[in-house]
């Protein structure tokens, strides 16, 4: 083996899940390379994406896995959530019913994936408020009564996705690190 990979000190599996169109490919995308594209179509295929940041002193990369588009037909497979430490469990903050299918989303992250995982729920396209169909409340509702962090976030006009992500990292390196 080479060691291009000596300095990195944990990689940190991350899974993007809710339905389709509510930006998780976005969000992905403006993290990892800081960019954005209105045809999401560029994106489909693509397994993960990692980005490598120093967190106290430790190289970590976060290795984001981001759907093909299976959620659309609710054939996200355990082998995607096989070995993830976080969960940014994404809805779209103009579409009711993208937030009323959180709950089914974190049951099946429950079914899935490790019982520590860390989990965000992710308010996404915050830039179109003036369209907003979940008022800040139910996310927070939820957020307490199960135990997660809760953020609003705009892939488009890059607000809050490096926050997000950081937060999600921190708190798995407490666990884990
Ligand atoms: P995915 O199916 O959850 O991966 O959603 P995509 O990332 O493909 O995004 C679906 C659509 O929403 C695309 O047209 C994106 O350009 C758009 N989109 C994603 N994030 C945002 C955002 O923060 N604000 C706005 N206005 N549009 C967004
Ligand atoms: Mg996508």
């Amino acid at each position: 083996y080479g060691d291009f990979n000596a300095k990195v000190d944990y990689v940190f599996k991350i899974v993007l899940i809710g339905d389709s169109a509510v930006g998780k490919s976005q969000l992905l995308s403006r993290f990892a390379k800081n960019e954005f594209s209105l045809d999401s179509k560029a994106t489909i295929g693509v397994e993960f994406q990692t980005k490598t940041l120093v967190l106290d002193k430790k190289t970590v990369k976060a290795q984001i896995w981001d759907t093909a588009g299976q959620e659309r037909y609710r054939s996200v497979t355990s082998a995607y959530y096989r070995g993830a430490v976080g969960a940014m469990v994404v809805y779209d903050i103009t579409k009711r019913q993208s937030f009323d299918h959180i709950p089914g989303w974190l049951d099946e992250l429950r079914a899935h994936a490790d019982k520590n995982i860390v989990i965000m729920l992710i308010g996404n396209k915050s830039d179109l408020g003036s369209l907003r169909a979940v008022p800040t409340e139910d996310p927070q509702e939820l957020a307490e009564k199960e135990k997660l962090c809760f953020m609003e976030t705009s892939a488009l006009e890059a607000t809050n996705v490096e926050t997000a992500f950081l937060t999600v990292l921190t708190e798995i390196y407490k666990i884990i690190g």
